[in-house]
């Protein structure tokens, strides 16, 4: 049977082909898509371990995109995954300080975002022909800092695209709001909001699921979708690095074909790591997904209690990607704790809805064994990154270094991969400041110092960032999306 796709919450499981899943980005009914199975990979390890980035991508992705041909989804990984990296083998992994480390930074966004929507707008374009679209899609996205820049720089300029980013206009580092702001591309806008991300990412929810107002668009020849990873196309290309990581212990003689790995991975929206737990479904070798917060720690607190509880203080932190505390991809995990159950689904993301919190049953809580949960507070991350940078001059950027923290109670026994997300020029106040106690000011002047202490060259991106113009900063209430969105596609 050839995998199709389903809402987590929808009790009737109306099936989709994985083109009009990434075409809708989120199930009309609010839910997530899901593969109708998580197919098993049937080539040996040794096997794909021999296999290029592209190559292994095709093996992995096919089984999920059925309606694509191979002719299709091959010259969407050709064009994803090319010199637009700044290495060949474009996830490296390196070993610092008994660990191992998959850099998933070199990118033309230097975050780990650009794996997945480097890819999604060359499958979107594709959806779309096969699906005889004729509407311009408008992409909208809620960002704490990294998808934003990540969806705009692959969705720039692509025909029967629109992009129109939210961001938390005091909740992104200098370095990332810049990289918004210097953003090419006719079809590119962008949004600072008065709010946070999750404010940002509910009220695009809510836009999704506007009926009257997406009626209105439609008379108009537009129809929404998503780049972030509630879309299952930014999820998917996420499963293949996980595959990736393992080839590469396995080619350095690290580990033995079948050995158990652990990964480590920073999370906020929990769509990284969901995509390990895909891998894992899918027959790779994984002992513990260890699923590392920072201050924000609602995840930690889920895994250990079962009770999800969003009503806390939000401190924005060193890590801003992972600022967040309605973790959107949750909802996927829970219908897989519920065996696939849509009804729990709904009614657990109900309550968090009405109460702002809940409690996952006994049985769902014993099938957290494929997790471990831990966080780094901030002087802990600023620990973590001086630590390692004693260790051999290598340095992390703190979402890296929540993860490298909270690892170090699990590689002992186990090899551990820790997921690096994103290049220490990315936050280079914080990178600063955590290696030195001179006071230094934030922007273009802490980037110079860094290099000098650090003497890691300038990504691409980081040069390139140095000579760009910058847009006007547009700041709106959170309540304003709407009439910014009207403003954009209507022009007044
Ligand atoms: C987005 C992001 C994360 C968190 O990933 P999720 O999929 O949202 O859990 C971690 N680190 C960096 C640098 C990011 O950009």
């Amino acid at each position: 049977m050839e995998i199709r796709y389903q809402s987590t919450r929808d009790l009737n499981a109306k099936k989709v082909t994985a083109s009009q899943a990434i075409l809708q980005g989120l199930s009309p009914d609010g839910g997530l898509y899901v593969p109708t199975e998580i197919p098993a990979i049937k080539t040996p390890l040794t096997e794909l371990a021999k296999l290029s980035y592209q190559e292994l991508a095709f093996k992995i992705l096919k089984p999920y995109l059925p309606d694509f041909s191979d002719q299709e989804l091959q010259t969407c990984l050709t064009a994803a995954y090319g010199s637009n990296f700044d290495t060949s083998t474009i996830a490296p992994l390196t070993e610092h300080a008994n660990a191992f480390y998959l850099e998933l930074f070199h990118g033309p966004t230097i975050a780990f975002k650009d794996l997945a929507l480097q890819l999604l707008p060359h499958l979107m374009t594709v959806a779309a022909r096969k699906n005889k679209l004729k509407a311009e899609i408008v992409i909208l996205t809620a960002t704490s800092g990294d998808t934003g820049k990540a969806a705009m720089e692959g969705f720039a300029d692509v025909p029967q695209t629109k992009i129109i980013v939210f961001y938390p206009k005091d909740g992104v580092s200098p370095i990332q709001e810049k990289q918004m702001l210097t953003q090419k591309g006719q079809n590119t806008s962008v949004f600072g909001i008065a709010g946070n991300f999750d404010q940002a990412q509910t009220n695009v929810k809510n836009i999704f699921n506007d009926q009257e107002f997406k009626d209105y668009l439609a008379q108009h020849n537009y129809r929404f979708s998503s780049a972030n990873s509630i879309n299952i196309g930014r999820l998917l290309p996420q499963i293949v690095y996980y595959f990736y990581a393992y080839g590469q212990l396995l080619n350095a003689g690290k580990i033995t074909a079948g050995q158990a790995i652990n990964f480590s991975v920073p999370t906020g929206n929990f769509g990284d790591i969901l995509a390990g737990y895909y891998a894992k479904k899918m027959g790779l070798p994984i002992k513990k997904l260890i699923c590392a917060s920072n201050k924000n720690h609602v995840l930690t607190d889920f895994f250990n209690s079962g009770t999800y509880d969003k009503q806390r203080p939000f401190y924005v932190t060193s890590s801003p990607s992972m600022d967040i505390l309605v973790s959107s991809n949750l909802e996927r995990l829970l219908y897989y704790l519920s065996d696939r159950n849509p009804q729990t689904t709904r009614s657990l993301m109900e309550q968090l809805q009405h109460t702002g919190n809940y409690q996952i049953s006994a049985a769902m809580k014993t099938k957290l064994t494929d997790f471990a949960a831990g966080f780094a507070d901030e002087n802990q991350t600023a620990a973590e990154i001086k630590r390692v940078f004693a260790v051999d001059g290598t340095t992390l950027d703190p979402h890296t270094a929540v993860a490298s923290y909270v690892a170090q109670e699990w590689l002992h026994d186990t090899p551990t991969v820790i997921i690096a997300t994103a290049s220490p020029y990315k936050f280079p106040q914080a990178v600063w400041s955590a290696l030195t106690t001179i006071p230094l000011a934030d922007g273009q002047q802490a980037l110079a110092e860094l290099q000098k202490l650090i003497k890691l060259p300038y990504p691409p991106a980081i040069k390139q960032l140095l000579t760009a113009t910058v847009k006007d900063r547009q700041s709106i209430a959170p309540t304003k999306m709407k009439s910014a969105i009207v403003d954009v596609l209507f022009d007044h």
